[in-house]
């Protein structure tokens, strides 16, 4: 099953950089996601091809954006497992 890539949430280094194969990393949602102070959200990634882990923060608003792709990224994993 092909998951929704949530590569344009990261920044363009890490969005992207490589995997130990030399693939293009594939980041997708890692299943926590935690407000913090200051208005911050922490969305947790992973690749989907070499497992790597990243924090990516976004502000309240950009979250509210983002949080429709990054439940379904969710969604999708939870029904492939
Ligand atoms: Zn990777």
């Amino acid at each position: 099953m092909r998951l929704t890539k949530l590569n344009h949430l990261l920044d363009r280094r890490t969005a992207s950089g490589r995997c130990p194969d030399g693939k293009q990393h594939y980041w997708v949602a890692s299943g926590e996601v935690r407000a913090t102070a200051g208005n911050n959200i922490a969305v947790y990634v992973r690749c989907n091809n070499c497992s790597v882990r990243e924090t990516v923060w976004l502000t309240a608003n950009e979250y509210k954006m983002q949080e429709r792709i990054i439940n379904s990224s969710l969604d999708e994993q939870n029904r492939s497992f």
